[in-house]
């Protein structure tokens, strides 16, 4: 708790009395704390490729390496590190700007189907290479109002997850169900799921925080951040939506997302 006492005086200069300002700093303190651990997870994050990028690079120029095949797998590997700085440089950006609200959200109706559709063909490769099969079953008429690009951020996001975390042969599907028809607030439940890996029930508590990683080296060699989940919980979130996991290891994962649903313009 903050005091902050001011004197206070009538217009003929008489005393009044104090006026006090009591400011519960408990949250501000949480936040500066919850900002340091960011700042300090940050920099080690962007620690751990500088320097594979610069250990790599001094072992070529000392020139101690002679075999092409070496070179070119020193040269990779610096290339991939330069890449997942970029990544995680762009994802931190991100959410930082979405935490700090500096990003304006165009709202407009998006029709989901067609977002989906346009996110299955971007992914249909990586998913292809796994031998994936990627579903989804949305009626055709759903509407969202939303700003169309954070909706494909967040579809993208937990799509691509899912094809990270499932084993070559797997399902990953999406499915659209009506809740709450007719009634005051109608939502519209969307539901990602996959065959995959799933997530221990210790660590489903802490999956949409920032950096945390069920399995970090899994998450490195799969090209993650550890930062999609938190970036897609504060998209839900602006969004006036929700989002949850279930999951079982070795069965799969689903991630359940409510958003207000939109009546299609009737004509
Ligand atoms: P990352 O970049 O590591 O994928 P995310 O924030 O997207 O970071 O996810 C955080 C962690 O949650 C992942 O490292 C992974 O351990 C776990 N995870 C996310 N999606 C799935 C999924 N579909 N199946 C299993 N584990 C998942």
């Amino acid at each position: 708790l903050m005091f902050d006492g001011v004197p206070m005086f009538e217009d003929d200069d008489s005393y009044r009395g104090m006026l006090f300002l009591l400011q519960d700093v408990t949250d501000i303190r949480r936040l500066e704390r919850m900002r340091s651990e960011f700042v300090a997870n940050v920099s080690h994050e962007l620690k751990t490729p500088i320097a594979a990028v610069k250990g790599f690079a001094e072992t070529l120029l000392a020139g101690g390496v002679k075999d092409e095949e070496t070179t070119r797998s020193f040269l990779q590997i610096i290339y991939d590190e330069g890449d997942r700085l970029n990544r995680l440089i762009g994802d931190i950006l991100e959410l930082s700007k979405i935490e700090s609200k500096r990003i304006p959200l165009e709202y407009a109706p998006v029709q989901i189907k067609d977002l989906i559709d346009n996110i299955y063909e971007v992914l249909l490769p990586a998913a292809k290479k796994k031998s994936i099969v990627m579903t989804h079953d949305i009626p055709e008429h759903l509407f969202i109002e939303g700003d169309e690009d954070r909706l494909q951020q967040i579809f993208m996001n937990l799509l691509s997850n899912a094809i990270s975390y499932t084993q070559e042969g797997g399902r990953v599907r999406v499915d659209a169900e009506i809740i709450n028809e007719g009634g005051e607030e109608e939502q519209i439940r969307f539901t990602v799921s996959d065959t995959g890996i799933g997530i221990p029930k210790k660590d489903l508590p802490r999956i949409f925080e920032r950096f945390y990683r069920v399995d970090k080296a899994r998450s490195r060699s799969s090209g993650g951040t550890g930062l999609g989940l938190s970036i897609v919980k504060h998209l839900v979130e602006l969004h006036h939506g929700t989002i949850r996991v279930e999951s079982r290891v070795g069965e799969g994962s689903s991630f359940i997302l409510e958003l207000p649903l939109m009546h299609p313009f009737e004509n």
